[in-house]
């Protein structure tokens, strides 16, 4: 296979630059390892779009969060992805606290942003009834939105392939050619890429890649664990509330989920493998009592799962590392997208898009990079029962146009068959249970899956044409079924 570009990585950083220079007459590769995008520490985050008071504009982190937390209203909009900006609050309980929320506010306002405001008294408590009473401060950023992050990353990755990305999913980069000093090709377990630009956008596994290119950084995983609550809490908080920050996290956070959860995390501590997804009583106890200082009635049960996602910290670094190295031409790194990296998306894109424009004028002063006029730069809406609970009519309507979006399948979150099957049918395409998960939510709600889990597993095998036993959870190696079962056998289902 040939290509102009080559992405490492299909989270939200690979698959944002995807769709930045999918605008231009460029033959552009996306790989991801596993078998769909946002498999990695963008589905495992928190979904808050920052506002940006608290990195050091000096710093990439600080510029390009501040940059992007702007662009986010459109991009949503145009992917068709939910997104809203209910803004934060600092919660500050003393007098040395709200000295940091100052001095946050002056780091903010030096970054040029201007609605941050100290609240107190009544109008903190109006912004957010249910505040532990004794919190006396809080710095209020109207800005800060919350975002689905693997939805998101989804639409990035729909929309590049929509215009000319090839996404390649179960393909691993293993190794680089170079030859005088040149990036030439990536090696995958799949075959041989040539290509002109290599871009490192590995999260976790950016210093593995790198090290073909001559770099030398290791990338430590900090665990963040989260607990999710049924959505009757999703309104027990209107913002996003911090705690003071410290030097190493921005807290233990509690904030509605943009599809109306609550969500309470994460932690922050040190793990040695880069998979270790695993979330611990421990650590459930820690956010748990945290969150508590913030809401003293935060539930105590009610909780439908919990989940972790793993910072990508370069050892002895706190920025992100965004450039063209100096060593082998054609290669460019994105390495180290811890937070805020998720907010810092769309402008890392358009960073990398002229870093890629200065790289390809050195070194192939033929390649002329043209905007496509032809660059589409939406996506369809689709249709969604949970959208259309208060207007079953029109419902209706699409019912009669296609009856599979009259067969529920999952009962919690209201999910048509119709939306299963369009979800395999998308630019990149839903493959296993989980995939389905995030982009449906078939799955996500109270009985987690209990319910739903057999038919969309049904639904998997029919659109995909594979036997039951080859669905998987998510990617090879995660088959559900060892052998039929008692309903599949009084079916009269074959394997
Ligand atoms: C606990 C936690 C909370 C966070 N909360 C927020 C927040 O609220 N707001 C915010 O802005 N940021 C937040 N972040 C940070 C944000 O999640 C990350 O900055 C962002 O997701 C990084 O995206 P990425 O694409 O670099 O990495 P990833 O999403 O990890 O993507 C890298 C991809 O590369 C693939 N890959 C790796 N090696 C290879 C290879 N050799 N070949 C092919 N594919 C490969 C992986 O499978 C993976 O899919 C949080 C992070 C954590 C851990």
């Amino acid at each position: 296979m040939k290509a102009d570009v080559t992405i490492i990585g299909g989270g939200v950083i690979g698959t944002v630059i995807a769709r930045e220079l999918s605008r231009y007459n460029l033959n552009i590769i996306l790989l991801e390892k596993e078998d769909d995008v946002a498999m990695g520490t963008s589905k495992g985050n928190l979904g808050i779009i920052h506002a940006g008071y608290n990195a050091d504009f000096n710093t990439l982190k600080g510029w390009l969060n501040i940059k992007s937390n702007s662009m986010f209203d459109k991009l949503c909009q145009d992917l068709k992805v939910p997104f809203k900006r209910i803004g934060s609050l600092v919660i500050g309980f003393s007098e040395k606290d709200l000295k940091k929320l100052k001095e946050l506010k002056e780091n903010g306002e030096k970054n040029n942003l201007k609605n941050l405001e100290i609240v107190t008294g009544d109008k903190l408590f109006k912004l957010e009834p249910n505040l532990n009473h004794k919190a006396k401060y809080a710095l209020y950023a109207p800005s800060a939105g919350i975002i689905s992050p693997y939805k998101f990353t989804i639409a990035l990755a729909d929309n590049s392939v929509v215009n000319g990305v090839k996404v390649l999913l179960e393909t691993e980069a293993i190794d680089l050619k170079c030859e005088n000093d040149q990036v030439v090709s990536v090696l995958t377990n799949k075959g041989i890429i040539n290509t002109r630009i290599v871009i490192n956008a590995a999260g976790l596994y950016a210093g593995e890649v790198a090290k073909a290119a001559g770099y030398n950084f290791r990338i430590n995983p900090l665990k963040g664990e989260y607990q999710l609550f049924d959505k009757k809490w999703g309104s027990l908080v209107n913002h996003v509330l911090f705690p003071i920050p410290t030097k190493l996290s921005k807290g233990i956070v509690i904030s509605p989920s943009v599809h109306g959860n609550l969500l309470i995390g994460p932690n922050c501590y040190p793990v040695k493998k880069k998979d270790d997804l695993a979330t611990t009583e421990t650590g459930m106890d820690e956010i748990y009592t945290e969150a508590k200082k913030l809401i003293s009635h935060l539930p105590d049960q009610d909780t439908v799962t919990s989940f972790s996602g793993l910072r990508a910290t370069i050892e002895g670094r706190e920025d992100f590392i965004i450039e063209a190295s100096k060593k082998i031409k054609g290669f460019i790194n994105v390495a180290g997208i811890k937070s805020p990296g998720l907010s810092a998306a769309p402008a890392i894109a358009e960073m990398v898009l002229s870093i890629l424009k200065e790289v390809a004028s050195k070194i192939f002063p033929k390649l002329e990079l043209n905007y496509q006029d032809n660059f589409v730069e939406t996506l369809n809406e689709l249709p969604r029962l949970a959208d259309y609970l208060n207007k079953i009519e029109e419902w209706q309507e699409i019912i009669e146009k296609d009856s599979d979006y009259g067969e529920i399948i999952c009962r919690c979150e209201n999910i048509s068959k119709g939306e299963i099957i369009e979800a395999v049918q998308q630019p990149v395409p839903a493959r296993s249970l989980d995939a389905i998960k995030r982009r449906t939510r078939a799955g996500m709600g109270r009985c987690q899956g209990g319910f739903c889990s057999p038919r969309v597993l049904r639904i998997l095998s029919e659109e995909l044409k594979i036997p039951f036993l080859k669905v998987t959870k998510k990617g090879l190696g995660s088959e559900i079924l060892k052998t039929m079962t008692k309903d599949m056998v009084e079916k009269g289902d074959k394997i």
